[in-house]
């Protein structure tokens, strides 16, 4: 096997949650270019259909799947679906998150429930109903989209359920790494600095002075460069590797 062969994909299933835009859509596209079918799954089906469109536009296998990773029985349900139409999953991409910025004392506990339930619980659920498919098969590849959130604190907009989030899915991703290892399961994590996206508008001028000038490469990052770094962690090119956290961010992190 080449170097370059051990980053190929080809025959292997891969889902990605929240694949409909933004990060996840170039992450599952990232995995469909190095040869994995790939399930695009979000809560709303006609951007996740538009986006497995597009992909298999490009020559990939797409399958579109409406999924709320806050629902464990929606969970389980896609499971048996990409297993049925796409085959044994290999690959599961935890990406789906969200942010919401807000002061601890004005963060109702509904808002820290629904940050903690989307960006810890379905990760979770995807991971558990994932991963006992993987225990069966005899091993698999689970990468789960933290941030560099989990490691400072982000300025001026205070997030403190968001940075709890985060952090816990770092450690999560430690203690399944120990534990699945003997099943050869491998679990790794990327921890991305400010990148463009519709819940990431770090373009805007008054994100500059803290989210750009910062970082030591003073710019904010696109989702398609996250993608080389998910093939990588995919697949046998990584094979070494487990419970690993790989910051993309541009040198942010470094100060
Ligand atoms: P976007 O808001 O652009 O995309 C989020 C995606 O997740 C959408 O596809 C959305 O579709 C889906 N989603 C949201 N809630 C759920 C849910 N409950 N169940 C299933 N899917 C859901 O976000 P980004 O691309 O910016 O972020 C993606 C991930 O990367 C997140 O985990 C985020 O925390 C992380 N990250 C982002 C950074 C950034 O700067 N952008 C930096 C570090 C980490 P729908 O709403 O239809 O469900």
């Amino acid at each position: 096997m080449t170097v370059l062969d051990s980053f190929s994909l080809q025959g292997k299933v891969a889902v990605v949650t929240g694949a409909s835009r933004g990060i996840g859509r170039a992450l599952a596209q990232a995995l469909g270019e190095a040869g994995a079918s790939v399930a695009v799954t979000a809560r709303t089906l006609e951007p996740a259909e538009r986006a497995a469109r597009e992909l298999q536009a490009a020559g990939i296998t797409a399958l579109p799947v409406s999924l709320d990773v806050t629902d464990s029985a929606q969970v389980d349900r896609m499971v048996e679906l990409v297993s049925e139409k796409l085959g044994p999953i290999d690959v599961l991409v935890n990406n789906a998150g969200i942010s919401i910025g807000r002061e601890a004392l004005d963060t109702p506990d509904e808002l820290w429930r629904e940050v903690l339930a989307t960006n810890l619980d379905g990760l979770w659920y995807c991971t558990k109903a994932v991963g006992a498919r993987m225990v069966e098969q005899g091993g698999g590849s689970i990468v789960n989209i933290g941030s560099m959130s989990a490691m400072i604190v982000n300025r001026p907009r205070w997030q403190p359920a968001y940075l709890a989030s985060k952090a816990a899915v770092h450690q999560l991703t430690k203690a399944l790494a120990a534990e699945w290892a003997p099943h050869g399961i491998r679990v790794n994590a990327l921890a991305p600095g400010y990148i463009l996206t519709e819940a990431s508008p770090v373009d805007q001028p008054e994100y500059r002075e803290w989210c750009v000038e910062p970082a030591a490469m003073k710019r904010y990052g696109l989702p398609e460069e996250l993608g080389p770094a998910v093939v990588f962690l995919a697949g046998q090119a990584s094979s070494f590797m487990t419970g690993s956290v790989v910051v993309i961010d541009g040198g942010f992190t470094l100060f």
